[in-house]
């Protein structure tokens, strides 16, 4: 998991400097459960930086995701790129319907992580597991 701290520290390895928008974004991704995409981001933050931009959010994120601090996941049925700054091996589970992202817990990640790792020599710094479905909210709506 990449705490707040750990993802102010990369953009600063990055050569970023560490602007009160970039460390909002940090906040946002280390504190976010909803695994956000940019637009969500910049949406949540931009009533609070009158200053901040799309590019921001999109530079920052992709500072991160290239440290290895953030994982980009890919879309949930929406088109957008959803980020998770958890990159500890585990399972995202995606609902096509209302595109919201759940993390679950797997041992069996964790197993084929280690055995990535002594098989291959790769020092790995995230994963992307990602399982598309209807979340049981959305099969219920669907049913009526
Ligand atoms: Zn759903």
């Amino acid at each position: 998991m990449s705490d707040y701290l750990t993802l102010t520290q990369t953009l600063k390895h990055a050569g970023m400097r560490l602007t009160p928008q970039r460390t909002a974004i940090c906040k946002l991704l280390a504190e976010s459960e909803a695994h956000p995409t940019a637009a969500m981001i910049y949406d949540e933050l931009k009533p609070h930086f009158d200053s901040l931009s799309l590019a921001t959010v999109y530079n920052t994120l992709d500072a991160l995701v290239k440290l290895g601090a953030v994982n980009a996941l890919g879309d949930a049925g929406d088109d957008s790129v959803h980020y998770d700054a958890d990159t500890e091996p585990h399972v995202n589970l995606a609902c096509l319907a209302c595109n919201k992202i759940v993390d679950i817990p797997s041992e069996h990640v964790t197993h084929l992580a280690e055995e990535i790792t002594s098989t291959t020599g790769y020092k790995l710094l995230g994963a992307r597991v990602l399982y598309y479905g209807l979340c049981p909210d959305c099969q219920r709506a669907s049913d009526r």
